[in-house]
């Protein structure tokens, strides 16, 4: 089949990376690509928010499958569209996707389907929220309704910051209108999971387990970044929790979205806190999660063509995913300043060491001899004049795949430290929460 991914980062690297290697897949478009990806896709220089050309593209170019990456494009429903067009497309409708773009919308699906979650009130006026936070107390939580570039969300340890993020949302207007309401919610304890699971509108199939690394800083401190790093399986998440996550929250919630006339087709994705016994939903996505995406395409061994479609179709009930038991690590270099100001255009070297036959031999027998993988996945870059530049805060997600975390985790870092770029930047701490439980 033709697929036209919609994206540009190390999330959609990773996906058009494993649908060139799907029997199903003959040829890959990409809106709008990037330097990785432009490897094996044509690249389309269509912008994702102009869907009546992607339409046109589509049609124009007999794509037969849609995988929209970004959150933003599913938000203004890209799908309704291609779905009114009679195109098949792999994500939620504008309707379902509102489990993503309105906090309070979720808060609503997860009371009616039963799902543990925060305690939480929803605000409209600055003055109640006000209010609330003083007779609540903190440590509290503070949330933007729509969606704010994942900067929405601010964990208040005392009374004074909930009411200076209320001004930001409500009163400064920081998040634009996603900051009109805003939700006020309890604060979770706990060790944070991400959880993916493949839905079709009716049935899931878990795809995943995740920790993802927000912070810009080691030690989780500092500002929230889009994902410095992850890696998958998370030890922790074992088959038991993850038939009780299947059961207790994934499937109600599916029923609930269909019972309402939104049946949620494409990747759910949800941000679960889990301690001891509890598990409770933090945040739920409507997309696949950037950097999990890049550790799972490494672990996927799939026809991933074929998966997708089956999903957008309604037909991935009984569908096995083929899943590799080993770990991956993902590692984000990052330029310099982010996620505030940050350079672009700064030349990148030393990435074909990584490329085939240039790694060098010393740890090339290395990853060989213990089945491991490497690949670096673009996520922010260019090519100026033939040479490689960094174009934007995340630059590369480097990614190795092995039998075990530790060596995924040693190997991905010593693939980093081949690539060089000025004010390069990356988390030296990648799976830290897993390794001291290894250790322990
Ligand atoms: P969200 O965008 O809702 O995932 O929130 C971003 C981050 O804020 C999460 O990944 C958590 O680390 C933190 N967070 C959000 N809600 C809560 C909560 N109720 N309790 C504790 N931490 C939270």
């Amino acid at each position: 089949m033709r697929v036209l991914v919609i994206g540009q980062g190390g999330r959609e690297h990773a996906l058009v990376w494993r649908l060139n290697q799907s029997p199903s897949v003959r040829k890959i478009f990409c809106a709008t690509g990037n330097p990785g990806i432009n490897q094996h896709a044509e690249p389309v220089p269509i912008p994702a928010s102009d869907r009546a050309a992607l339409v046109a593209f589509a049609r124009a170019n007999q794509v037969d499958l849609t995988v929209v990456g970004p959150d933003a494009p599913l938000g203004d429903g890209i799908v309704d569209d291609f779905a009114a067009a009679g195109l098949r497309i792999f994500g939620p409708s504008k309707a379902a996707a509102r489990i993503e773009t309105s906090k309070s919308f979720a808060k609503e699906i997860m009371a009616r389907a039963g799902v543990s979650t925060a305690a939480h009130a929803v605000f409209d006026d600055a003055n109640g929220a006000r209010r609330y936070v003083r007779e609540r107390g903190a440590p509290i939580v503070v949330k933007a309704d729509g969606l704010a570039l994942g900067k929405g969300v601010t964990v208040c340890l005392d009374v004074e910051s909930a009411i200076h993020a209320i001004d930001e949302a409500m009163e400064a207007g920081t998040f634009g209108k996603s900051g009109d309401r805003v939700v006020i919610e309890e604060f979770l304890t706990g060790e944070e999971i991400s959880f993916f699971a493949l839905c079709d509108g009716e049935s899931a199939i878990p795809f995943g387990s995740f920790q993802d690394h927000k912070a810009i800083f080691d030690g989780d401190r500092g500002p929230n970044t889009g994902g410095m790093g992850a890696y998958s399986p998370v030890p922790r998440f074992t088959p038991a929790l993850e038939q009780r996550v299947m059961r207790e929250i994934v499937e109600p919630v599916l029923r609930t979205l269909a019972a309402q006339g939104v049946p949620f087709r494409g990747l759910l994705f949800a941000g679960l806190m889990v301690d001891d016994d509890r598990i409770s939903v933090v945040e739920f996505n409507a997309r696949f999660g950037d950097p999990e995406s890049q550790a799972l395409m490494m672990r996927f061994e799939g026809d991933l063509g074929e998966t997708l479609l089956a999903a957008a179709e309604g037909r991935a009930r009984g569908l096995t995913l083929r899943i590799s038991p080993k770990s991956a690590a993902t590692v984000v270099l990052a330029s310099s300043g982010y996620p505030g100001e940050y350079r672009k255009g700064v030349p990148i070297r030393g990435l074909e060491q990584l490329e085939g036959a240039s790694v060098p031999s010393e740890l090339k027998v290395r990853w060989s001899l213990g089945r491991i993988r490497v690949k670096v996945f673009h996520a922010g870059t260019a090519l100026r004049d033939g040479q490689l530049v960094t174009d934007g805060g995340r630059v590369l997600a480097v990614t190795a795949l092995a039998p075990d975390l530790r060596t995924a985790i040693e190997t991905a870092y010593s693939a980093a430290d081949l690539i060089e770029f000025e004010g390069k930047y990356c988390r030296r701490d990648i799976g830290h929460r897993a390794l001291e439980r290894l250790s322990a």
